[in-house]
Formats: C-alpha cells, structure tokens, sequence
C-alpha cells in the first residue's frame, strides 16, 4: 500500500537547471503528469549560452522566445582570429548566418535569465508540481522508482530522468558507468558594457592560452569566456574589476572600444564527462549528467535540449514512459549525436591546447580552406547547426 502523502506521476525529474525545466515543460505539453525535484535557482556567474537554431525552435514551441526577446541577443556572424603571434598566422574570417539563409546562428542569453524565464511558465503550469529539495534516496523496482530526501514527501514515478548535472545521483542509481576527465584550464566568464557596436557579431580570438570569445548581448554589452591555465585565470581572476575590464578590453585589442563590468563574473573549472549508456531501469539522462565539454562551439546547453526532443519522441508510443523499449529508444537515438560533438569538441579542445607547430599548421591551414572555400564554409556551419534542427 503506498503511504497517505505520496506523490504519484507519470514522470519526476531531479534537477531544476535549464535542462530539467525544459523537459518538464515538454513532458506535460504531451499529456504526461510530472514533478521537478530540485531548487530553482541558477547562480548569476556571468554565464551566458548561445542557443542555436533548433533549441530557440524548442523554447518557441514553448512559447517562451516573446519573454526571452528583451533578454537575448542574435549572433549573425561569427569571427575567428588568429591572436597566436605565429609565423602561419591567417587574417580573420567570418562566417554569416545569412550565407546558410538564416537570420542567425543562434541566440545569446545569461544562463540564469533563462532559467529564470522557464521557472515562471512552469508555475503557471498546473500539470507540473515542483519540489525545492534535494533528493538523497532512489529505489527502483520493476513497476516504478520512489525518490525520497530532507523535507520532500516521496515520490513514485513510472520514469525518473536525471538532469541532476554533472555529479547526478540518478546516473548512480541507475548503475550507469561515466567517464570523467579534466582539462588544464578554467573558464573565466563575466558580462561587460562597452563603447563600440558589436554588430551582432561574436569574436572569438585564439590565443597561445586558449580561446577568448565575446559574445553580444542586448544593447552595448557582450558575455566573455575565456579559457586559459588555471594559474593565470587565478591572476586574472584576482584583478579588482576595473583592472579586470581593461585587461579584457586590451586583450580584445580594443575591438569593442573601452569597456567597463557590467555583470557578475565566474570562475569555472574545465573538464569533460562521457556515458555508457542514456538510460537504464525506468531512468534517464539528460543534460550535464549525460555530457559535459568545454564551452567551445556553444554545444552543451544544445545537446541537454536535443536530449529534451529526442526523450520526447522516444516515449511518444509509450502508454508506460518508463518501459525498457522506451528507455532503450532513447538511449539509441542519442548515442550518435552525443558522441559525435563530445569527440569533436575534445579533438577541438586538445588543439587549441597544444603549442606545436604542426597544430599551428593545421589550425592555419584549417582556418585558411574555411575562409576561401565557400561549400566547405556552409558545410561547416551546416554541421553545427544540423543537429539542431528536428527531423
Ligand atoms: C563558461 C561556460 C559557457 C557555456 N556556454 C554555452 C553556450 O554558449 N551554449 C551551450 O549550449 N552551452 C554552454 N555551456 C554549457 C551549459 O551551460 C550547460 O550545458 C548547461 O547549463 C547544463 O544544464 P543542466 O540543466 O544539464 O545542468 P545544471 O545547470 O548543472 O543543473 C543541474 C541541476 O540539478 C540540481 N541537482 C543536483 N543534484 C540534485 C539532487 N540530488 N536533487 C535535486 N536537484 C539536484 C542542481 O541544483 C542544478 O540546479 C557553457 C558552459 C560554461 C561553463
């Protein structure tokens, strides 16, 4: 007999971050009940995520891009520069959204203000319950999963997904085996006004340190992240903020004229994550429980959405969201993908890293065929949007 105050739904997801949000919102859309354990609160650290093409899709399948408007800024173009002082050093390119018939690659938004802007439709969403705690205990039998922890009642839920992040207590449970890696460097990020237009144009210098990237956001002001070894961001990071803008201002060459913080600012440590597998006994994983990578290529916060749509269409048959032929469908469909962009990214990443001439080579050479070649160009901003796209 199940106790007086358990809460019985179709589907409970641990995690209120971005990802977990999302889903909650997609699942009810489809007729599921569900509840979302976890605090909704997203710390101000000066991240921002780009959203590219098929998540902005998702969010206005939602209907919440008339709420993000004020809050995001498009990306028309991209430029990389060679900032490595060597001897191959290739002249900027660009690549424009218009070239592939887009207004814009993407859409660039302070990560908390998203979650900020998911967490208000969800209350107004009756199918949804939330629960602000944390949750400490998962059993599962063949017929559901009960979750438990301090100050929640239980939980019965047909599936439980995890979008717990990078530490997910529900990859545990389920007995999912992950691979867990680091990089030497930390990210720095921090949000700054400046004097100059950026033109809907975000830069992206590669320096012998690692990349630094300004990305715009709303009016005169743009989100940096920039990577580099964990010594010298701690210098960096110790800078008081004025010292702190002058130091990015003069890193970007001025590009954006003079520049002044006008945010928070973060500090995060570098590293990847890999599964063996999306889903096991009435759970899944979604989001940063299932992958994690450098922020290079705006791909993370992108993958945790097409997890969203892919989970979406993996149950869609199911009267049962938890069956193992449900589960299984979804864990097919995101093999591919996922590993797809976390190798590209890794093999991106480790270049970016190496000092070795031949790298410089390859990165020249790279940078070279991509500015000249007009198919190769669209095919690679094809690749990167492709898996946005449904269907
Ligand atoms: C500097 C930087 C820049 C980035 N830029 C981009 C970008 O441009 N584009 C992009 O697509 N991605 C980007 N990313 C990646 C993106 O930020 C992440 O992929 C995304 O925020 C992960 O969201 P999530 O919901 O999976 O995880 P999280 O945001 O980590 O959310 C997990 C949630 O689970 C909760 N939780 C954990 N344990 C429990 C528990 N036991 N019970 C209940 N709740 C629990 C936590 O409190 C948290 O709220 C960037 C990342 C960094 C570091």
């Amino acid at each position: 007999m199940k106790p007086s105050d358990e809460i019985q739904v179709d589907i409970a997801i641990v995690g209120a971050g971005a990802v977990g949000l999302a889903a909650a919102l997609t699942l009810a859309k489809a007729g599921r009940s569900v509840a979302v354990i976890g605090p909704m609160h997203a710390p101000r650290d000066g991240r921002t995520v780009a959203l590219l093409d098929g998540s902005w899709r998702l969010l206005a399948e939602l209907g919440l891009t008339e709420a993000l408007a004020d809050r995001t800024a498009p990306l028309a173009v991209m430029r990389l520069v060679d900032d490595t002082g060597s001897l191959f050093r290739q002249p900027p390119v660009e690549f424009r959204a218009s070239e592939v018939g887009l207004d814009a690659f993407g859409w660039n938004v302070e990560n908390a203000e998203l979650v900020e802007t998911l967490t208000e439709r969800l209350r107004d969403n009756a199918a949804i319950r939330h629960m602000p705690g944390f949750v400490a205990e998962i059993a599962a039998d063949e017929t559901g999963v009960t979750l438990s922890g301090e100050g929640l009642p239980p939980v019965r839920a047909r599936l439980v997904i995890g979008a717990d992040g990078r530490q997910s207590r529900v990859r545990a449970a389920a007995g999912i085996a992950a691979r867990d890696w680091r990089y030497p460097q930390t990210a720095l990020t921090a949000i700054l006004a400046h004097s100059r237009d950026h033109r809907e144009t975000s830069t992206e210098f590669h320096t012998r340190k690692g990349p630094f990237t300004l990305v715009p956001l709303p009016g005169r002001r743009s989100s940096l992240v920039w990577l580099l070894d964990p010594a010298d961001a701690d210098a960096v990071a110790a800078l008081d903020d004025a010292a702190f803008a002058r130091r990015v201002e003069t890193q970007a060459h001025s590009l954006l004229g003079a520049m002044r913080l006008d945010g928070p600012r973060g500090r995060v440590p570098m590293g990847g994550l890999s599964v063996e597998r999306f889903g096991a006994g009435r759970m899944a994983l979604v989001g940063e429980a299932a992958h994690v990578f450098p922020p290079i290529g705006a791909q993370g916060l992108n993958l945790g959405l097409r997890d969203v749509m892919a989970l979406h269409d993996a149950l869609a048959d199911h009267s049962d969201p938890g069956t193992a032929s449900a589960v299984e469908a979804y864990d097919r469909s995101r093999r591919a993908d996922v590993r797809l962009r976390t190798g590209a990214v890794d093999a991106l990443n480790r270049t970016l890293l190496t000092d070795m001439l031949p790298a410089d080579l390859l990165r020249g050479a790279g940078l070279f065929a991509l500015s000249r070649l007009g198919p190769l160009r669209r095919l690679v901003m094809r690749q990167g949007l492709a898996g946005g796209m449904r269907g």
